[in-house]
């Protein structure tokens, strides 16, 4: 490929973008074509376009510990669904999944539904907190019953193994 400005050959390298989203400063990195000789880039295309606007953010997601579209993707595949059927199971709509994947910020709601339905890490932290914050006088006087759930889910949660590679990257940051 030759550069458009100056006619010298294009190498394909990493390079690192400034990039403003939401009024917040990021930086992405992308494998872009470059100008050996005068440094123009080459962002074009929609391809390139959906890929800027995904990277940068991917980059506000993970500021802001919003699962990104690789975690998402991961997850969909850590349960050896469809798009169409991880939408249908996580209740959420396939468009949506779609725009998120090219780059749509999720609310941080449906970011809490996707990872309840989808890392088992993140819901039995849930859970466990759930347990946590069972107080006996809310299950209408049954005083004796929360303790019994505490400890079974205390117990569930304790032996179930989670195998380490598939979370590596979709750790939540649940206090
Ligand atoms: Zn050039």
């Amino acid at each position: 490929m030759k550069c458009v400005k100056c006619g010298h050959t294009m190498f394909t390298g990493q390079t690192t973008l400034a990039a403003e989203i939401r009024g917040e400063k990021v930086e992405v990195t992308l494998d872009l074509p470059q100008c050996e000789n005068c440094g123009r880039m080459l962002l074009g295309g929609r391809k390139g376009r959906r890929l800027y606007h995904r990277a940068v953010s991917d980059a506000y997601r993970t500021k802001h510990n919003l699962l990104t579209s690789r975690e998402i993707d991961q997850l969909r595949r850590g349960m050896g669904m469809t798009w169409t059927q991880f939408a249908d199971y996580a209740d959420v709509g396939v468009a949506t999944l779609k725009r998120w994947m090219g780059g749509e910020i999720q609310t941080h709601s449906l970011d809490s539904l996707v990872r309840l339905k989808a890392d088992y890490k993140y819901a039995a932290r849930a859970l466990a907190e759930l347990a946590s914050r069972l107080a006996t006088e809310n299950v209408g006087g049954r005083t004796t019953t929360v303790p019994v759930v505490r400890r079974y889910v205390t117990a569930r949660i304790t032996r179930f193994e989670y195998p380490a590679a598939a979370t590596a990257d979709t750790q939540p940051q649940a206090a």
